[in-house]
């Protein structure tokens, strides 16, 4: 087994701690990575505290990974030792189901398996990247440029992937009007996606205080969804809403400002259920829709098209020590706008 360490929650109730623990040995398709750093998703809060179903504890968050590849399995032909790679939320599925033949392999129904919280095809429980090393299955590492800041890099794996996909999925891009609910990881990265492709960018957030710096992130529109005036201004006029939110919400609040025939995306994943009245959604022919995530050619597509368009995510570097107070600053919209934890620290 090889030795590695990191920040663990014995049960939902506990804090993040310190904590010795053995992964696999590397099997012949395995690529072993010394992991350099790894952004701090709100799904790791949400698994840890039990939110969403009961996880498996003891638990190492962590799914936006980036780190060298220190040794490669005796068939590993996709990496070399001493190349950058880059894990996400995934680390294996079944290759083989329908799902996977379509690029979907996140939505494997015979046996994906999660970068934590999740059960290994070799029976072992999986630990995410709140670690100083992981073993992957190499189809599940992606490439990483030494172009790009690497720290900023690591947030592409979830908070890049999740809101790339869908807005491709639906060709969002010149002449359509998009909005993006809250600023936070997932929300930033929409924002530079979305101006990338060439649509209007509209900013939902309920922090005024993040008025001035999001003008950088390249948005064009900012609107305060607690100022009712501002809200009337944009009512019916966006053709896409991307919304990235944790936390409870109401979507009646914003089904309203789509344009008819408008699309509503949910890729934030608030524990209660919305409540959608029908005839909010008739009148107009409105469509509520989600994405999960994004399949392994789409997330290096997507890295790829990070290289191409300089785009990374803008961040604030943590010591792993300091995991909880993020955590506090996260769930006040706090952030921006992805905490990424500097692994060295763990040392
Ligand atoms: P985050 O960094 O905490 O950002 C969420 C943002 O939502 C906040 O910064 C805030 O922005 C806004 N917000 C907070 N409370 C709000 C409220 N009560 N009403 C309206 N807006 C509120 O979270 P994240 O890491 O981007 O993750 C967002 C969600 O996506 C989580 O639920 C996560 O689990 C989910 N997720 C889903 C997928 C997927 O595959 N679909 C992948 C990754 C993450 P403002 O200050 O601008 O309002």
């Amino acid at each position: 087994m090889i030795q590695a360490k990191g920040y663990a929650a014995q049960s939902a109730e506990t804090d993040l701690a310190p904590w010795n623990f053995e992964r696999r040995e590397i099997g012949p398709h395995d690529v072993l990575i010394e992991i350099a750093y790894c952004g701090v998703c709100h799904t790791d809060l949400h698994q840890i505290k039990n939110e969403w179903f009961p996880g498996v504890f003891p638990m190492v968050p962590g799914h936006e990974i980036v780190g060298k590849i220190t040794q490669i399995g005796l068939h590993v032909k996709k990496f070399k030792t001493g190349d950058l790679g880059g894990v996400g939320v995934m680390v294996d599925s079944c290759m083989e189901c329908d799902d996977c033949k379509n690029h979907q392999e996140q939505f494997c129904q015979v046996s994906a398996v999660q970068t934590y919280n999740s059960t290994g095809h070799d029976g072992l429980p999986t630990y995410g990247g709140y670690s100083n090393n992981i073993i992957v299955r190499e189809e599940f590492v992606h490439h990483i440029s030494d172009k790009l800041n690497l720290a900023g890099v690591a947030p592409l794996l979830c908070a890049g992937i999740t809101t790339y996909s869908p807005l491709r999925k639906w060709k969002v891009g010149k002449g359509h009007k998009l909005a993006i609910v809250g600023l936070g990881g997932l929300g930033h990265m929409g924002v530079k996606f979305g101006v990338a492709f060439g649509a209007e960018v509209t900013i939902l957030s309920t922090s005024e205080s993040k008025r001035e710096a999001a003008k950088a992130l390249g948005a064009h529109h900012f609107v305060v969804t607690k100022n009712a005036d501002e809200l009337a201004a944009v009512k019916g006029t966006f053709d896409f809403i991307l919304d990235t939110v944790a936390a409870n919400h109401d979507i009646n609040l914003y089904l309203p400002l789509l344009h008819t025939n408008g699309t509503f995306i949910t890729v934030g994943m608030p524990v209660e259920p919305f409540q959608v009245p029908s005839f909010s959604l008739s009148g107009g022919n409105k469509t509520v829709t989600g994405s999960g995530a994004g399949g392994l050619a789409e997330t290096q597509e997507m890295l790829d098209f990070c290289v191409e368009h300089d785009i990374t995510s803008d961040i604030e570097l943590i010591d792993i020590k300091d995991i909880h107070p993020a955590f506090e600053r996260m769930v006040k919209g706090d952030v921006r706008y992805r905490f990424v934890i500097d692994m060295a620290t763990l040392k």
